[in-house]
């Protein structure tokens, strides 16, 4: 429908760390043995963060991380008993710096999850991918289940959530519909997915899978199924790995997800454009690009409602929007 507004969020990331004890082949993400960012490197994100005009800070990092002996070590180091403690006390610096968190660092306890919602206005974790071959070949270290349990825990704990498939890895065309039809079925269950990606596979220094790139109508497929099964959750399209994006406004993906002008920290090769060229894209086929917070509107009741510091700080960012 022309004159529908896009939206995105203006943002920047803080990669707590890149070290994984998995090694999914198409990641060129992970490392072993970089250890915790420093405070001081949190402060530069959040003085940059400024500059740019960013209101998410997104929190990333592998999964799992504390299996590793040195994480652990730095965590005691610096006072901490768990990751969890860490990344709670970088949300809490960020919205004390006037920035709204969204954590991602994989599959989570309920409790972990629970601890987390205090101090974000959102979270997420991609489901990826529900194909055999996929999880035996690519990813064998992920484990489904877990990942579905942690959507479900915070379904649970009414999280606006984010998730979406990871697609062009090999994966069957039956499998991406049933990722798509997990996801519905969560949502149907606990109104909690505020947007789900269809996030194309791309490879990166480190990659160590060959991409299976999919057709414009194999997209366009699957945003009309994901509209059909789940009408009132956004579909977003990452705009700096999809080179049909705009083709996919015009068939019902709605939002660009975050975009940060320090670049992609997972995709490291694929940075995105300046705002200006969504906006002068988009406007030429007559849609509006708009600003959104971490947490979508009609989530804002919800987070509110949580315990701890995230409803003072959100309620800042309502009052302030025009
Ligand atoms: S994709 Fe995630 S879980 Fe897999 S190796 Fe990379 S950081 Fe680790």
């Amino acid at each position: 429908m022309k004159g529908r507004t896009v939206t995105y969020s203006p943002s920047i990331t803080i990669t707590v760390t890149h070290d994984c004890p998995k090694h999914c082949l198409y990641c060129g993400f992970r490392t072993d043995r970089e250890g915790l960012i420093s405070w001081e490197n949190i402060e530069a994100t959040l003085n940059n963060a400024h500059r740019f005009g960013a209101t998410e800070v997104l929190i990333m990092s592998g999964e799992e991380v504390e299996k590793f002996p040195h994480i652990r070590e730095q965590l005691k180091e610096r006072g901490y008993k768990t990751f969890v403690d860490f990344v709670y006390s970088v949300c809490e610096t960020v919205l004390e710096n006037g920035f709204l968190p969204h954590t991602n660092i994989g599959v989570m306890t309920y409790e972990e999850l629970a601890r987390l919602r205090e101090v974000n206005a959102s979270m997420g974790l991609m489901l990826e991918n529900v194909d055999p071959w996929v999880a035996r070949k690519v990813q064998p270290q992920k484990n489904l289940r877990d990942r579905i349990r942690t959507l479900e825990d915070a379904g649970r704990l009414k999280i606006p959530y984010t998730s979406g498939i990871l697609i062009g890895m090999g994966e069957s065309v039956e499998s991406r519909f049933e990722s798509l039809q997990i996801l519905a079925d969560l949502h149907k269950q606990y109104g909690h997915l505020q947007e789900i990606i269809i996030q194309n596979y791309v490879p990166n220094r480190g990659s160590r899978l060959r991409p299976y790139p999919l057709s414009l109508e194999e997209y366009k497929e699957l945003i009309a199924y994901s509209k059909e099964i789940m009408p009132e959750v956004a579909v977003q399209i990452p705009p700096n790995l999809n080179p049909y994006w705009l083709d996919l406004i015009e068939v019902g993906a709605e939002d660009l997800g975050g975009i940060s002008p320090e670049g992609d920290h997972v995709n490291i090769d694929n940075p995105w454009d300046q705002i200006t060229f969504y906006e002068e894209a988009l406007t030429q086929k007559g849609y509006r690009l708009s600003k959104r917070l971490p947490v979508y509107a009609k989530y804002y009741q919800t987070v509110l409602s949580f315990p701890g510091k995230i409803g003072k700080y959100l309620k800042a960012f309502i009052n302030n929007e025009p």
